[in-house]
């Protein structure tokens, strides 16, 4: 068992090590944190005892297998929450996440098990992460940043890689929300903003850090 300020640092370590599970150093974790160096040392001792991460002193610190795998299932309980939230009680997606930071470290396994049925085991969560299996791996996404769209291509949007709640609202009203699909009319070379056509209507101006954090796959 592990408290909720270890689950939360599993799940940290998770987010910052990257697709190529690079080694985060003290110093990353204590500025997400906002924790002094020498308490984020002490956590890292305690996972290190628990076998739950790889940690020496002056280096970076990894995951172990077992690590890993608990932050996948803390990231797993987190997205089906979310999925639960905005599908079954209404919630808009922008206000999920903070109440998911919560639902958790609920650390039943049958419950979590018996959500992800109710909920007809989704694929992504409403932000479109993808969510980790029960048995602990994480399906790989194939998707491009809204930037990185050439001059006419459609695509549709499958997320986002900001989950800012002013961002969300932002694209709720401009309708950029999973789903929708996007035609790029013009590229600004000049600061790489961008017209887009939004579900066939009128072109729409929107900023390079808007489709930067905009995730999309070509139209199928
Ligand atoms: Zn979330």
């Amino acid at each position: 068992m592990a408290s909720l300020t270890e689950e939360n640092y599993l799940k940290l370590i998770y987010h910052l090590s990257g697709a190529l599970r690079e080694e985060v150093s003290t110093s990353a974790l204590a500025e997400q944190t906002q924790t002094k160096a020498a308490s984020v040392t002490d956590m890292l001792k305690k996972l290190a005892e628990k076998n739950l991460i790889h940690y020496k002193r002056y280096q970076g610190v990894r995951l172990t297998e077992e690590g890993e795998y608990m932050a996948l299932k803390v990231i797993r309980r987190h997205r089906l929450w979310e999925v639960f939230m905005v599908e079954k009680l209404g919630f808009r997606w922008d206000e999920v996440h903070p109440i998911a930071e919560e639902l958790e470290h609920i650390a039943s396994d049958e419950l979590i098990n018996r959500l992800d049925a109710f909920l007809n085991f989704p694929v992504s969560d409403p932000h479109g992460d993808p969510i980790p299996t029960a048995s602990g791996s994480m399906p790989e996404a194939d998707y491009h940043k809204l930037c990185d769209t050439s001059l006419n291509d459609q695509v549709t949007v499958m997320g986002v890689s900001e989950h800012a709640s002013s961002f969300l609202q932002f694209l709720s009203k401009a309708g950029l929300v999973p789903g929708s699909t996007v035609q790029v009319v013009e590229i600004n070379a000049f600061d790489r903003s961008m017209q887009i056509r939004i579900n066939g209507l009128e072109p729409s101006f929107i900023s390079h850090e808007v489709a930067r954090n905009i995730l999309v796959s070509p139209e199928s």
